[in-house]
């Protein structure tokens, strides 16, 4: 996972955890005060009418044998309230017979005190009358209301009880309402937070980022590659550090170049001059003849040695001009320079590169490659080898090959042939050879952004090099 995904969850998990325990006990308590300033209203709405009538109450009669005939004003008190409040309000007199009701649903003197409406059994069956407060579906309205149920007290004495009924649809909806309001805030409070983490991970993570991409230019070898010094203190000076590491890594690696390309430059000039002396004994004819003879194949080795040294330090050097090369000519080159000493070998060298495959490189650093790859071929296969140069246009990109149904390389040698000094067991028997010659390759088709792998010949025998290289830029 990635440096910015862990830090935006970190943040993204801490607010989560900040905004739930803040936010969760606030609206419970929000919850709670809207409850109670709720039925707190209508409870001093239902005390306000039990204070209002109690003195009319009594005159309605309290005889269980005539029904109760209650004073109009206390009608009026009672649906002026109902109506102002928005609530229902029933009075009912000590022996629960309906005195009044705002809804007018039952006549007056209707038992009310009964099972189906136990508050105002609770309130009437107290001495003095108690408050009762309580939520109750109503079968009749399909839906939960609350009851708040007082006494009216004439003289200490419970002479009746109103009841003030409330849909709990509004306070459930205004509950509502401020739970959605608290989980708004706290999805805008996470999503500001999250804004700023990724914010604050993005000048993290692209420093990192241009740090790491930095890195890996100059692991492949681009030593100019440099960091910039840029994002938090310490990543900057990380960057620092890193960019006197590349420049000290640069001058050794510039230094030990020109040392390999000056001991070789200066040690050709005098093989070439012991070459000609040597020859020049070889003249002289007897003993001394022959072992010159012997000590000029010496010098040549050392001669070999000294232009595959000397190749390789230019091919790891930068400084060479690119320009779209179209490989199946570079390869029709090649098989032109080397059908003779093919032929003389008794090879048959073949072009395979019908159309045109074109790459970003250097016309004579491919020329070098293939050079280096068909000499292979014509020193460590035995005549009627079949060595073919191929040049194609693959899905993946531009690709020269040079293929031969030779003996092939042994399997525990593979990894190693590209390596400097490496010799095989058929470089070791063919004798002359530095062993740099594929370590050159590698190098001057790494140069140009390519790879150059080995693998089975042509029909699974023998050997295959495979340089493959990006596709050019396009030139608009
Ligand atoms: P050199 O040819 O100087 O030994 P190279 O780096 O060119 O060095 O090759 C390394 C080794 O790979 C050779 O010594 C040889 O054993 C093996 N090799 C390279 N090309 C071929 C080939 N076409 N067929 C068989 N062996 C090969």
């Amino acid at each position: 996972m990635s440096l910015r995904a862990r830090l935006v969850l970190a943040a993204a998990y801490l607010l989560s955890v900040a905004v739930i325990t803040l936010e969760v006990p606030l609206a419970r308590y929000v919850q709670k005060a809207d409850t109670n300033e709720f039925e707190a209203g209508v409870l001093t709405n239902a005390v306000l009418v039990a204070a209002r009538i109690n003195d009319d109450l009594p005159l309605s009669g309290s005889d269980p044998l005539f029904p109760p005939q209650p004073p109009a004003v206390i009608t009026t008190i009672v649906d002026q309230t109902a109506q102002a409040t928005g609530t229902r309000m029933i009075v009912t007199d000590a022996l629960g017979r309906l005195v009044a009701d705002s809804a007018s649903e039952s006549p007056v003197g209707t038992s009310y005190a009964t099972e189906e409406r136990p508050e105002l059994l609770a309130v009437l069956s107290v001495a003095g009358g108690k408050i009762d407060r309580r939520r109750r579906f109503s079968s009749t309205l399909g839906q939960d209301l609350l009851y708040v149920t007082v006494p009216v007290v004439h003289q200490r004495e419970a002479i009746g009880a109103v009841r003030a009924s409330v849909s709990l649809a509004a306070l459930n909806s205004r509950v509502w309402r401020s739970w959605l309001g608290f989980g708004l805030i706290g999805v805008i409070v996470i999503l500001v937070g999250l804004g700023l983490a990724w914010f604050l991970a993005t000048t993290l993570a692209r420093p990192v980022q241009r740090l790491e991409d930095t890195s890996a230019r100059l692991g492949t070898g681009d030593l100019t590659a440099r960091a910039q010094p840029e994002g938090p203190k310490e990543i900057a000076a990380l960057g620092g550090s890193f960019n006197r590491m590349a420049e000290a890594l640069a001058a050794n690696i510039s230094a030990q170049r020109d040392f390999l390309a000056n001991a070789s430059h200066q040690l050709r000039t005098p093989l070439t001059g012991i070459k000609l002396r040597l020859e020049a004994i070889e003249q002289e004819g007897g003993f001394a003849a022959a072992q010159a003879k012997k000590a000029e194949g010496e010098v040549d080795r050392l001669a070999e040695l000294v232009n595959d040294l000397l190749a390789l330090a230019k091919a790891s050097s930068a400084e060479a001009a690119g320009s779209r090369v179209d490989l199946a000519e570079v390869a029709a080159e090649a098989v032109e320079r080397w059908t003779g000493p093919a032929t003389e070998a008794g090879m048959d060298l073949e072009l395979d590169a019908l159309s045109p495959a074109t790459a970003w490189a250097n016309g004579d650093d491919l020329a070098h490659v293939l050079d280096n790859l068909i000499e292979n071929a014509i020193r460590y296969c035995p005549g009627g080898t079949r060595i073919r140069v191929r040049a194609v246009d693959g899905a993946l990109g531009p690709i020269l090959s040079v293929s031969d149904n030779g003996p092939g390389i042994p399997e525990e040698d593979r990894p190693r042939v590209f390596e400097r000094f490496f010799r095989g067991e058929s470089g070791r028997k063919a004798g002359s050879g530095s062993g740099l010659g594929l370590a050159v390759v590698a190098e001057l088709v790494g140069r140009w952004g390519g790879a150059v792998r080995l693998r089975d010949g042509d029909s699974g025998q023998g050997s295959c090099f495979e340089a493959s290289f990006p596709r050019p830029p396009t030139i608009p």
